[in-house]
């Protein structure tokens, strides 16, 4: 039976298992806040993999130069195949992800999906990226945070963790406070308030004081209607098809 931790409610811990150069990058910010909290109460678990261990020779090589030439190194297959299927031994049952800039682009479904399983085993890219057979033959899932270049999987990584475990029951506090968010509805969130009443010469909108809920509800909806309309009409788009 592979190892399943469990939190202090008993539950079986999810359980994120991350392959990578720099190990010592974690838990880095997920150990603070919200997801520090639920690590620290084993509602999550995070296992780590140092590559390097199961590199070639006496340097323990985990790159090669690109087939075809070209500038930068490639992380060899076979190197992450031994440290996938060591990591997978203990840990069955997660889906493998690849953080790539080629992937598909992380959502809130994504998230939502991921959090509702067994937890993931994520492989952390670095230098130009990894060898394309291994990917195929340990059919990874290959996911993108953005349209941009990092240098390493390690911060995608940590972005795909935190959109995950926020979501695990036991993390935030209200559920409620998650329905509402940007992309939950397949829209962006209204826009938000605080006291005091009045700062630098603005006011809070009259109707969220009203104490009328039906309105404030109403309000609400029309605002996100209209940011996403102006910031993303791409989500309304897409929530329409
Ligand atoms: N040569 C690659 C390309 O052009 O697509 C970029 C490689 S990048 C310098 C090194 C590693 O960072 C990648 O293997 C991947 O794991 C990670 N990475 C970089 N940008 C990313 C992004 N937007 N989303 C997810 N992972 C990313």
């Amino acid at each position: 039976m592979p190892h399943r931790p469990t939190s202090e409610t008993g539950r079986p811990a999810w359980r994120a298992s991350v392959l990578t150069l720099f190990p010592e990058m974690f838990p880095g910010p997920l150990g603070l806040s919200l997801a520090g909290q639920a690590l620290a109460a084993g509602i999550w678990s995070l296992d780590l993999h140092q590559i390097r261990d199961f590199g070639i020779g006496r340097h323990r090589a985990v790159d090669d130069t690109p087939a075809g030439g070209g500038a930068g190194m490639v992380m060899r297959a076979d190197v992450l195949a031994a440290a996938i299927d060591h990591a997978r031994a203990s840990a069955p049952e997660q889906p493998l992800v690849y953080m790539s800039p080629r992937g598909e682009p992380l959502t809130q479904a994504t998230a939502r999906a991921l959090a509702a399983g067994p937890g993931v085993m994520i492989l952390a890219g670095r230098f130009e990226g990894v060898d394309q057979r291994v990917i195929e033959a340990r059919q990874m899932r290959e996911i993108s945070i953005g349209d941009y270049v990092m240098s390493g999987g390690e911060l995608p990584a940590m972005v795909l963790l935190d959109a995950c475990v926020r979501l695990l029951p036991g993390v935030v506090g209200a559920a409620e406070s998650l329905v509402h968010e940007s992309f939950e509805t397949g829209m962006l969130e209204h826009p938000l308030y605080t006291r005091p009443r009045e700062w630098e010469g603005r006011a809070i909108p009259e109707v969220l004081l009203s104490g009328d809920h039906k309105k404030i509800a109403e309000w609400r909806a029309e605002e996100q209607r209209r940011a996403t309309a102006a910031r993303r009409p791409d989500l309304l788009k897409r929530t329409a098809s």
